[in-house]
């Protein structure tokens, strides 16, 4: 793997942040991705108390964090909000900008494009290497996310979980999928096929005929559940 494109590496390039205790580290390559450097934050201010995952990081056994990873360990909207990286770092809120993100080399969207980008990922213009995270653990992953080179199948890390993404393979399933949602299915119904009697004659049984039998062979992968998460009216 290219250094520079470690994804900590990427979002700290993007983002410049000032990182605090940095010092002269001990041994020097980062205890997380790896990497040598220069200057670290001590291990014993690099995690929080809650930190248990320690089977992830590269260099378990090191003394410091290179200022990446400690921005990447340590900043809110990383484990609040989706987010791509590749040349440019993309943010999907809906809300106010968080402080310190204001005014740097980030692009914000409106967290409800956020489905149609993942099928759309040339029409970004991300570059030749990127990273696509979607936190819902409220844990911090950027660290544990893969590098892509394929715009149409690439992996997503979706809080703990790591999966392939097949967008020529899901294109029709997240159409369908769209199509229930908007009329008027619930997630939860689209999730588990079980849906509430008198809604199929409601939205036309050769439809519904139709668009479950997309909907149902695909259910099971990850993949599926969360496209159901971001489907969006
Ligand atoms: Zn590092």
């Amino acid at each position: 793997m290219n250094e520079n494109m470690y994804p900590t590496h990427q979002i700290h390039k993007t983002i410049k942040p000032n990182v605090k205790n940095t010092e002269l580290p001990i041994d020097e390559y980062c205890m997380v991705c790896g990497v040598k450097h220069t200057e670290g934050v001590p291990r014993n201010k690099a995690f929080s108390g809650n930190f248990n995952d320690w089977s992830s990081l590269k260099n378990p056994d090191g003394t410091h964090v290179c200022p990446a990873c400690r921005y990447a360990l340590q900043e809110g909207w990383l484990r609040n909000y989706p987010y791509i990286i590749g040349d440019k770092l993309i943010i999907y809120i809906s809300k106010a900008v968080p402080k310190g993100l204001e005014g740097t080399g980030v692009v914000f969207r409106e967290r409800s494009n956020l489905l149609d980008d993942l099928f759309n990922l040339d029409g970004l213009e991300l570059g030749k290497e990127f990273v696509v995270c979607i936190p819902n653990s409220r844990k911090h992953m950027a660290f544990k996310s893969t590098i892509n080179y394929t715009e149409w199948y690439y992996t997503i890390q979706h809080g703990n979980d790591s999966f392939i993404f097949n967008t020529k393979e899901l294109k029709q399933v997240k159409l369908a999928l769209q199509r229930m949602y908007t009329g008027g299915f619930s997630k939860a119904e689209l999730r588990k096929g079980e849906y509430a009697p008198h809604k199929p004659s409601k939205y036309g049984l050769d439809k519904f005929f139709a668009d479950t039998k997309i909907i149902d062979k695909a259910r099971g992968p990850k993949s599926f559940d969360l496209i159901v998460d971001l489907l969006y009216n």
